[in-house]
């Protein structure tokens, strides 16, 4: 395993960080899907006995089980090997009911003690503010929730504050540039190099000597399997690689980048993240001027495949029935670039939460009007719809 400086931290961690949000489930005898916790230990295992010393949970990760199961798997010895990171989103604070605390960031605590039992420890390497965005940044603020953060971690419960971003780079410089965070975790894969916090916020991170650590590398997976028109290009190159790789490579050129976590549902997958980590060249400038262009390439070839041609401008937007109609074509687009509609129907059912997803539309056309790019949107919802729809968490 290769190991990489965290930031100022003054540790290294394994450049691969097993995400525990994508762990093995089954279905329980009420229908619904849980971790296959027999599975999940062995992987957690596995990991750390193959070098694996950065495991990244959350407080909501597989319906709130995955903090538990982590802490599970770690006991007995291999809790001390490791650095764990887990997370608190601030609606989570904000929920006072489910919470029991009287104030924001009481509750916040309590969440914490929480976490802190199902983990089976007594401390948390890093804790983190869970996806901070605009929506919430100025109440992040205002509530002083880093302050109950920097209280806890001077009683010795937490050792490092930080946060995860999804967002545009404007508000990811104002996050950042805020406090002495101990660690940023920002999504980046090689399609998203202009968009969420983008290129830019990785150099920013690194000059400030922030541990960066890098999530959805294979964009939730739907990088893992490419279509026949985007596996040419790959078997183009001399160097015969998986897509997996490839994709890997991107994040792990960028010498600011501390960890880049995979979410492993399988122990075969869990090997394979391994071994490619484990490369001698898998470092800092792993990818030459020619691989950086087959890179750019197949990126160009999965932007060709879109079905819709929605650029995500939001002038149709507000639909009076609530139908977040970007949303929805982004994650169809999505299915049909990658060939694969797993991930997509999940981060339907999540936007939507049966509350506004696309058959709520009663054709009133408003939107139709609004749209530049002059797109059928009332028939392209339904097909939408069609394929999107079914998840069940
Ligand atoms: S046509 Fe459908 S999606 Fe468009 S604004 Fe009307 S209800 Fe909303
Ligand atoms: S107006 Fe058209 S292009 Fe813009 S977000 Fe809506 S559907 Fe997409």
């Amino acid at each position: 395993m290769n190991y990489r400086n965290y930031g100022k931290l003054g540790y290294q961690v394994s450049a691969f960080g097993m995400g525990c949000m994508r762990l093995p489930r089954i279905v329980n005898a009420k229908d619904e899907a849980e971790v296959d916790r027999e599975k999940a230990y062995e992987m957690i295992r596995y990991a750390v006995d193959h070098g694996v010393n950065y495991f990244d949970t959350a407080y909501g990760y597989h319906n709130k089980t995955s903090e538990e199961v982590l802490g599970e798997a770690l006991e007995g010895g291999r809790r001390e090997k490791v650095r764990i990171a887990t997370k608190q989103p601030f609606g989570v604070m904000t929920d006072l009911k489910s919470g029991g605390g009287k104030t924001i960031r009481e509750n916040a605590r309590r969440n914490l003690e929480n976490t802190l039992k199902k983990l089976r420890t007594g401390y948390i390497d890093v804790y983190l503010i869970h996806n901070i965005g605009k929506y919430c940044w100025e109440d992040v603020k205002k509530e002083k929730i880093i302050e109950e953060y920097e209280k806890v971690r001077s009683e010795g419960l937490i050792r490092a504050i930080a946060f995860s971003y999804h967002g545009d780079f404007s508000c990811f410089k104002d996050v950042l540039g805020f406090y002495d965070w101990g660690m940023c975790q920002i999504q980046q894969n090689f399609m998203d190099v202009e968009k969420e916090a983008t290129e830019e916020a990785i150099h920013l991170a690194g000059k400030k000597g922030c541990a960066l650590v890098i999530m959805e590398p294979l964009r939730g997976g739907l990088l893992a399997t490419p279509p026949d028109p985007v596996k040419e290009i790959y078997d183009e190159y001399p160097v015969k690689r998986s897509a997996v790789e490839w994709a890997f490579r991107h994040v792990l050129n960028y010498p600011e980048v501390s960890a880049v976590l995979s979410g492993v549902s399988t122990l075969e997958q869990l090997k394979d993240n391994i071994e490619i980590f484990s490369k001698p060249d898998a470092v800092p400038g792993c990818l030459n001027a020619e691989e950086k262009k087959i890179l750019s390439r197949v990126k160009a070839k999965y932007e060709s495949l879109v079905a819709v041609p929605c650029t995500g401008c939001e002038y149709c937007l507000p639909c009076p029935q609530g139908v977040h109609i970007p949303g929805v074509f982004g994650r169809y687009n999505d299915g049909k670039m990658f060939g694969s509609f797993d991930q997509p129907q999940r981060g339907y059912m999540f936007m939507t939460r049966g509350k506004s997803d696309a058959s709520r539309c009663v054709a009133c056309g408003a939107c139709e009007k609004k749209c530049p790019q002059h797109i059928g949107i009332i028939e392209q919802l339904k097909t939408a719809h069609e394929a999107l729809r079914g998840w069940v968490e």
